[in-house]
């Protein structure tokens, strides 16, 4: 086993793969930029170098840095994670020239599955069924036209050097084909430097289904089953699980020996992930799933197939990667239960997703739920990287079993007071489609604004506030019993049995009645030091006061001044000075942590101070647009 490792990333994955190369006796080394100074991953490892500035580009993304860190602590081996170099073939070569070892798959295999059109070529070769579409050379708008005319619309245009969900338009009729095209190439040159595009037939009720790959450099290639990770939000998994609903036996043991192949067919060495889309119209099978691409690293969601497998994923790479073959051959792995994992992101649903980083005072999450996680209580989610918190996972013997649990731990967890997307994975888990395994790319799009919206604190969640307020004011320590005093300003004796409080929530007044004789509301509640009451109701996390508090989130500011959330690029400005405007309506568009966010009106009202450029740049916190109230 190799002795020493370096972790070229950060966040939750770095923190995972120290967790397991130290019960493995490997010294681990960090590398952290200036935001990350104090960061999880930078405690938890035996030593950290910094690499330099919080932008991604000028410390995680920089080979050189990471190679020269590597070489001052001695470290034998790196492991890239997932992201930033993680499918750089380049930088795997470098690795390996300085003389140390790759966590990961041959530069070579990196190169053969780097682009998608190249990939499929090779796939068609090798045997595996691919989506269906044209690959073809010649990138003319003409002939691009043509070919998708020739596979029929809905026509899918995706960048053949695309990821993460990026560089992709879903064209319905032919006459809209010409336009996207065009913006297509445009985001895939800006984003991926490369603006070659493939087309493909676009898969209805798709699914997407995935086959987690190990090989060796003794040639073994295994599959650990498949995960299913349909419910998506603008190509992006939100829950995930393994195995996939309405999976049978046939179906599985064709499309994991075709993700065999796959791997085969480019020599493949350590984890990887080949990704299947479905057509589901008629449920899973197997002559409708085709190789859509093969992600080259270790995966986001690969908890789900180590809970259904009992494999440490990060154990196989280093075992792997210190010349060992596989621990397991394929008729020793087997399927136990159901696992099913769900991604906890800063980002507030009810404002488009935008990300919302900020300090994490609270982070209580279930103690029985696995968590991967980024952060601890008393950290701050960054604005320079993904926004992502934390992972999930529950296991359970059925698949009903698993997603009763990972409801009740997304319940039960308080994380704030920066906005997250737990109430809305709460929403998606809890969709009787959801639960019947009926799901599809499409479910949340088609679902709408039911699972973004936040909901108002209902009647039960104010009454167990004001309880436990209550409660602990009866039976607390001094502590305890302050907030409640503070708040006696709006408590009444209201006849006998019950007496009125006045609450705070979110800049909001609310009144709450409590009736005297003690029954339990059955809602998760917990009580900060500050005074601070939190409840959950369906994965809604509230933050209770007694006192009125000030300050909103950046970016809507009560006042009308619209404030840049994090660092950013205006893509567009799309109204002038002195112009009138209505609530919601979309003043400005920021590229930020690889997506587009669009800052919208608070109110009612007109454009009294603009400080917005396309093509700009712009950091956190700066003031774009002043919106004075309509009388
Ligand atoms: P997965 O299927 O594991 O979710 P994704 O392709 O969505 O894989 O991305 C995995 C990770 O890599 C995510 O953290 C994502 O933000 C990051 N990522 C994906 N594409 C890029 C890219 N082009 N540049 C930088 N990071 C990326
Ligand atoms: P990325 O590299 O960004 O992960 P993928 O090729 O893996 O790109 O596609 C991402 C997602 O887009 C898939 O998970 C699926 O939801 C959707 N998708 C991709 N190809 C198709 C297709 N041909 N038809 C329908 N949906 C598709
Ligand atoms: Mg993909």
């Amino acid at each position: 086993m190799l002795k020493s490792l370096l972790i070229a990333n950060r966040g939750e994955i770095a923190c995972r793969i120290i967790r397991t190369a130290r019960a493995l006796n490997v010294r681990t080394i960090a590398v952290y930029s200036d935001a990350d100074s104090n960061a999880l991953h930078v405690r938890q490892a035996d030593q950290a170098v910094h690499i330099g500035p919080s932008p991604a580009r000028d410390s995680y993304l920089v080979a050189e840095k990471i190679l020269a860190a590597a070489r001052e602590t001695g470290a034998e081996a790196v492991h890239p994670g997932y992201g930033f170099l993680s499918e750089n073939a380049d930088f795997a070569e470098a690795v390996l020239d300085a003389g140390l070892i790759w966590v990961g798959p041959r530069p070579d295999s990196i190169r053969a599955m780097g682009l998608k059109d190249a990939a499929k070529s090779r796939m068609i070769a090798a045997g595996v069924p691919v989506t269906p579409g044209y690959l073809g050379e010649d990138q003319s708008p003409d002939r691009l036209q043509a070919e998708a005319d020739a596979i029929g619309y809905p026509v899918l245009i995706k960048a053949v050097a695309g990821g993460g969900g990026k560089g992709m338009r879903r064209v319905e009729r032919a006459a809209d084909f010409a336009d996207a095209l065009a913006s297509c190439r445009r985001e895939a040159a800006s984003s991926f430097g490369d603006d070659r595009v493939l087309l493909e037939k676009y898969i209805l009720s798709p699914r997407h289904i995935e086959v987690q790959v190990f090989g060796d450099t003794f040639g073994n290639v295994v599959h650990l089953f498949e995960r299913d990770c349909s419910l998506q939000r603008r190509h992006q998994k939100v829950i995930e699980e393994a195995p996939a609903p309405g999976m049978d036996e046939a179906t599985r043991e064709a499309i994991c020996a075709a993700a065999v192949r796959a791997a085969k067919a480019v020599d493949y060495v350590g984890a990887g992930t080949i990704e299947f889309i479905a057509d589901a119209s008629e449920g899973l099978r197997a002559d409708r799933i085709w190789f859509m691409e093969m992600n080259t690293r270790l995966q986001v969601e690969h908890p789900v197939t180590e809970e259904i497998t009992g494999v440490d994923l990060v154990e196989w790479q280093l075992r792997v990667a210190s010349g060992e073959a596989l621990p397991k051959r394929q008729e020793e792995l087997e399927i136990d239960g159901w696992a099913m994992e769900a991604r906890l992101y800063a980002e507030d649903p009810a404002k488009g997703f935008l990300p919302s980083p900020g300090p994490v005072d609270l982070m209580n999450v279930h103690y029985d739920a696995r968590l991967e996680s980024a952060v601890e209580e008393g950290d701050r989610v960054s604005s320079f990287y993904d926004p992502m918190i934390a992972k999930i996972v529950a296991h359970g013997e059925t698949r009903e079993a698993a997603r009763s649990q990972l409801i009740k731990y997304l319940n039960t967890s308080f994380v704030g007071p920066l906005r997250t997307n737990k109430a809305f994975l709460y929403e998606c888990l809890s969709l009787d489609a959801f639960g019947r395994g009926e799901i599809d790319t499409g479910l949340i799009e088609r679902t709408g604004e039911t699972l973004t919206r936040r909901a108002e604190p209902s009647e039960k969640v104010l009454e167990s506030a004001g309880r436990r307020f209550r409660r602990d004011w009866l039976d607390g320590t001094e502590w305890k019993q302050r907030p409640f005093k503070e708040g006696l300003f709006g408590f009444r004796l209201n006849g006998s049995s019950r007496v009125e409080l006045t609450l705070f929530e979110s800049g909001k007044r609310y009144s709450c009645s409590i009736a005297t004789a003690d029954t339990d509301t059955g809602l998760a509640s917990d009580l900060d030091r500050d005074g601070t009451l939190v409840v959950t109701e369906r994965g809604e996390t509230y933050f209770f006061t007694t006192r009125e508090t000030t300050g909103s989130a950046a970016g809507h500011a009560g006042d009308g001044a619209i404030l840049a959330p994090m660092p950013g690029r205006i893509t567009a400005v799309d109204v002038t000075p002195g112009a009138t405007v209505t609530k919601g309506q979309r003043l400005v568009t920021l590229e930020a942590m690889k997506m587009e966010h669009s800052l919208t009106a608070p109110f009612d009202g007109i454009v009294a101070e603009l400080n917005a450029e396309a093509g700009t740049q712009v950091s956190e916190a700066t003031l774009l647009v002043r919106i004075e109230k309509s009388e």
